[in-house]
């Protein structure tokens, strides 16, 4: 009796080397069909617009990558269970594969099983790990408790000894049968491609950009890592979070091809430590489900945030007054990605200086990043507000001048995305309101009320340059805004009765 045909749902690792769920179904010796399932989760969280960008070039990719190998991959159009049930019937699978998202709503084993089966899909279900290094389970403390705070965790990690090595792509895969069907690219596409994407063309989504970016940064910036990846003026860090997220490379992989590389040393440790902040998220998020929307510290709930759209719109619009903000806001419109140090800044602008609640800068960030995974972006937004685990403490407020001049010192971050700036001496680039009106002048440089800015702005969505050399005023004085933002600290210390 020949072997059934098995599913392979391909979700979040987009890739043919070391994924084990291909590997086990390939291993049942069937027809094997790769399956991708667009819009399967439809929610709040339903991957964002730029992120969409990527996962359809993936999906091209990875379809390529396929036939190349004798199959295909079929796109179904979601939700998932009644897509899944529907092309187990059409192809008589007797079972299928998949790899866990860690997704806090993402359902087990065993009720993907009953809800295939309710859905007319009598199918065995294997869910496999494929997308971290040391869990889950992750390392727990002595007392078998889950990690707060994140270096003990990285330690436990360490202590936890190597993550097992990649294995290679399959060489073949047995043909799909003809009457699995899917969406066709064109249709996948008219859903996938934001007015805003044209910068994002640099980018090479797929298993092979993985791997060439990989071995880029090998060869490249990862000698200099420790030292250069605070800097957003050079190109000192991987640029691999999209790849990560969509699993078109295994973490393993890339753990293992720096680890090789430099044996060990000083440089791997900064980048593996890293790469460990990633599990970190996703430890924290199986945890705490709910910190997708709410904040991890109960008190951070009767904090005075205040919505006030006016400022969201100049924060998203790159039109802070901030030079180094304003950089940060409009590399990640354009490109789809923005520099970590640059994330960091941005977001504690948002929540401490403007005081809008972090969750409109974690929505803003979900729908305008290549790599948004609900995992590290919460984890990011948590930290800087304060208000997650092993949390910046609310007291430490970015000043976004010294942050400019400490990690873009001659201001070419600044000048590649705030062109209107361009022509300013280093001294005053990460704040030209400090600039005699003279040196403005001959710089070309025109500084507007916020007010004015917001009108020269309106009807736009994203972030650009205004017309004419106009720049902005700071939204508002640094110090004026560090003295609000501890009175609001206390504030929610009073009402929190601590
Ligand atoms: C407010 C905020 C929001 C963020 N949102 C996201 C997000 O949606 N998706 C995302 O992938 N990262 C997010 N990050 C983390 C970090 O900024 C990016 O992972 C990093 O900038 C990606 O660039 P890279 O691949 O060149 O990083 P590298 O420095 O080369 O690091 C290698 C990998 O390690 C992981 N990593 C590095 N730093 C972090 C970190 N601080 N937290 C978690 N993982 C990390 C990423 O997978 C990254 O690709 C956010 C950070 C902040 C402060």
């Amino acid at each position: 009796m020949s072997a059934s045909t098995t599913l392979v749902w391909l979700r979040r690792d987009l890739r043919l080397a070391d994924n084990p769920a291909l590997h086990a179904a390939i291993a049942g010796g069937g027809p094997v069909v790769p399956v991708f399932v667009w819009g399967d989760a439809p929610g709040p969280w339903s991957t964002g617009a730029a992120a969409r960008w990527w996962l359809y070039h993936s999906l091209r990719a990875l379809d390529a990558d396929l036939r190349g190998r004798g199959s295909r991959l079929v796109v179904m159009r979601g939700p998932a269970v009644a897509a899944l049930a529907a092309l187990a019937r059409r192809c008589d699978a007797g079972h299928l594969h998949c790899s866990r998202t860690l997704d806090p709503d993402e359902p087990s084993a065993t009720r993907l099983r009953q809800a295939l089966s309710k859905a007319g899909a009598p199918i065995g279900v294997t869910v496999h790990d494929a997308g971290l290094l040391f869990g889950p389970p992750f390392p727990t403390t002595a007392e078998g408790r889950p990690y707060h705070v994140f270096t003990p965790f990285w330690r436990g990690c360490q202590a936890a000894g190597p993550p097992p090595r990649p294995q290679p792509a399959p060489s073949r895969l047995a043909p799909c049968p003809g009457q699995a069907g899917g969406m066709t690219p064109d249709e996948v596409r008219a859903e996938a491609v934001p007015p805003w994407s044209a910068g994002f063309a640099d980018s090479r989504p797929g298993e092979a950009g993985a791997h060439d970016r990989l071995g880029d940064f090998v060869a490249g910036a990862l000698a200099r890592y420790a030292e250069d990846r605070d800097r957003p003026d050079l190109d000192g860090t991987s640029l691999l979070s999209p790849h990560l997220h969509f699993g078109e490379i295994s973490a393993r992989a890339v753990w293992h091809a720096i680890d090789d590389t430099l044996n060990g040393g000083g440089g791997s440790e900064a980048f593996l430590r890293q790469l460990v902040w990633r599990e970190f998220a996703h430890h924290l998020l199986l945890e705490h489900p709910r910190t997708t929307s709410e904040p991890l510290r109960p008190a951070f709930a009767r904090f005075p945030w205040n919505d006030d759209p006016e400022a969201l719109a100049a924060w998203q619009q790159g039109r802070t007054g901030y030079p180094i903000v304003d950089a940060g806001m409009r590399q990640l419109w354009q490109t789809g990605w923005m520099h970590n140090r640059v994330r960091l800044v941005c977001a504690s602008l948002l929540c401490k200086h403007l005081l809008i609640p972090w969750q409109h800068g974690a929505r803003w960030f979900w729908e305008t990043l290549l790599d948004a995974d609900l995992a590290d972006n919460t984890l990011g937004w948590q930290w800087v507000a304060g208000s997650g685990a092993d949390a910046a403490p609310y007291f430490r407020i970015f000043n976004p001048v010294s942050q400019g001049r400490r990690y873009d010192p001659a201001g070419a971050y600044v000048r590649r995305w705030v062109p209107e700036l361009a022509a300013l001496p280093d001294a005053v680039i990460h704040a030209p309101w400090e600039a005699p009106a003279s040196v403005r002048r001959s710089a070309g440089v025109q500084l507007i009320e916020p007010g004015e800015a917001a009108a020269l702005a309106a009807g736009r969505t994203g972030a650009q340059p205004l017309d004419d050399g106009c720049y902005p005023e700071p939204f508002i004085d640094h110090a004026l805004a560090r003295r609000r933002a501890l009175d609001a600290f206390a504030t929610m210390k009073e009402r929190a009765g601590a």
